[in-house]
């Protein structure tokens, strides 16, 4: 492709781009293709011969858009959200022009030392204490991975990474039934096994980690031979919201010398709003923390940032240096990729740093205090209705509440979310509390207005009217 093709076409998706975000609103929220309609329509083996960029796109026009599920559309209540704030998306459009790979300070110092800045903005905007130094990570799921990695080596003396982990008493993580699964798999990745991480109580589905349950666990397992090594505990856990009491759970982890590692992937985004922060009180004792500006905050997928009270402790974890690595005649440079699992990362700073300075924090605390309130006041609505019950309270902008029935509630649930998303004016998905299928609403898509509540409403009610 030459220069001016690529000019040309880059207006064509800009355009494509912008008509898109303009319509995304008129479509039905989840795709409704069915499996292999999207596969059937693609050419089985690859052309020999180029083909012209005319033919490329228009196949894309007609293929593609009907297979999409629209994570930008205003009525977006599934899950959590993968907000793109339009700012973000032209910051990644300018990094995607450039493609530098930045695993290192020298392969672009402009990324290294973004990064370092911006993510103090970030820590100055969630009010955390200035002992913390933030890295971008490609997902929470990373992030975590390296946190119990750093417990894991902490625990067997700096060891585990080269002997192994067969010579020693088992390592063991402490965490609830409410963390997401992402920290299961972080626990089978090192080694630690999934027989090694305690589940400790809760209080309730809400109330978090039950802080003497954890001191006990720990007490038993010294007392056995075994490892104790950290604790993850969650701030708005995926299901229904759940929080630990980080300052609690600190104490605890801080008395027997544990690494505490805490998911706020979710939640975290809300910690802009000074009177949100009560959720996670105590979090400067902790060690590591992850949340997601992916989700809630508006910077486009991927950009999961982890706050790291020693560096130093992930570093001598992660970081490998082979000659082709070193850079010589540079001191006190960072080199992020030494924080992380992957060597490669992209320039990711750059979407915090469009987003930030074009929305202001106040801009985007506007944003999530208009999701708290229109969630509190769907949750009141459907409260006041006498066929709808209430199931877990809102949790910032995330509620759960079913309709009743006498004899299959969990079908007659289950049935109703999928007859909501076939509708397709809104998107919805379910969830298991105490056992029993509840449908999770959470409001958090950045064009959302009030009215999309209202619509919510309209179509919940309706829908289970008529099932
Ligand atoms: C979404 C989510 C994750 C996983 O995030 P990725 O960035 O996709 O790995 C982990 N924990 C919680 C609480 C989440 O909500």
């Amino acid at each position: 492709m030459d220069i001016s093709d690529f000019r040309h076409w880059s207006h064509r998706a800009a355009d494509w781009g912008a008509d898109y975000r303009e319509t995304v609103g008129e479509k039905p929220v989840r795709a409704q293709t069915k499996p292999g309609d999207i596969a059937g329509q693609i050419e089985k083996s690859p052309p020999e011969a180029g083909e012209p960029m005319e033919t490329i796109f228009a196949d894309f026009e007609r293929i593609v858009p009907p297979g999409l599920t629209h994570w930008q559309h205003p009525r977006f209540f599934a899950y959590f959200p993968a907000n793109a704030a339009p700012v973000s998306v032209i910051a990644d459009y300018l990094v995607t022009a450039v493609a530098a790979q930045c695993m290192l300070w020298q392969t672009s110092p402009a990324a290294t030392e973004m990064e370092t800045v911006v993510l103090d903005w970030l820590r100055q905007a969630l009010g955390l204490s200035d002992g913390f130094a933030g890295v971008i990570q490609d997902s929470a799921s990373s992030a975590t991975l390296a946190a119990v990695l750093v417990m894991r080596e902490r625990a067997l003396g700096w060891k585990g990474n080269t002997d192994g982990l067969a010579n020693h008493a088992p390592v063991r993580i402490y965490a609830t039934k409410e963390v997401h699964t992402s920290i299961d798999r972080a626990i089978w990745i090192s080694g630690v096994g999934q027989a090694n991480l305690v589940r400790i109580p809760t209080k309730g589905p809400l109330k978090g980690m039950d802080p003497e349950a954890l001191d006990r666990a720990i007490e038993a397992d010294r007392a056995a031979g075994l490892l104790p090594a950290g604790v993850i505990a969650c701030v708005g856990g995926t299901s229904v919201g759940a929080c630990d009491p980080i300052g609690d759970v600190a104490a605890v982890a801080q008395k027997h010398g544990l690494y505490l590692h805490v998911d706020a992937a979710w939640a975290g985004s809300a910690m802009i709003c000074p009177e949100f922060c009560a959720l996670w009180e105590g979090i400067d004792a902790a060690d590591s923390i992850v949340f997601n500006p992916h989700k809630w905050l508006g910077a486009q997928f991927d950009c999961s940032v982890q706050f790291l009270k020693t560096p130093a402790e992930q570093v001598r974890t992660l970081a490998i240096q082979p000659e082709y690595l070193k850079t010589h005649g540079h001191d006190g440079i960072i080199n992020y990729s030494e924080w992380s699992v992957p060597l490669g990362r992209r320039f990711r700073a750059l979407k915090l740093w469009f987003l930030m300075r074009h929305h202001g924090l106040e801009g985007l605390r506007g944003m999530i205090r208009n999701h708290v309130a229109w969630s509190v006041e769907l949750a009141e609505r459907l409260r006041g209705e006498p066929d709808f019950e209430i199931v877990t309270e809102p949790v910032l902008s995330l509620f759960s509440f079913r309709h009743k029935h006498e004899t299959a509630p969990d079908q007659h649930n289950i049935a109703l979310v999928q007859a909501i998303n076939d509708d397709g004016r809104i998107y919805l998905t379910q969830t298991r509390v105490d056992d029993a299928i509840a449908i999770r609403f959470q409001a958090g898509q950045f064009d959302m207005t009030r009215a999309d509540m209202e619509t919510a409403f309209e179509v919940i009610t309706e829908i289970a009217r008529r099932l």
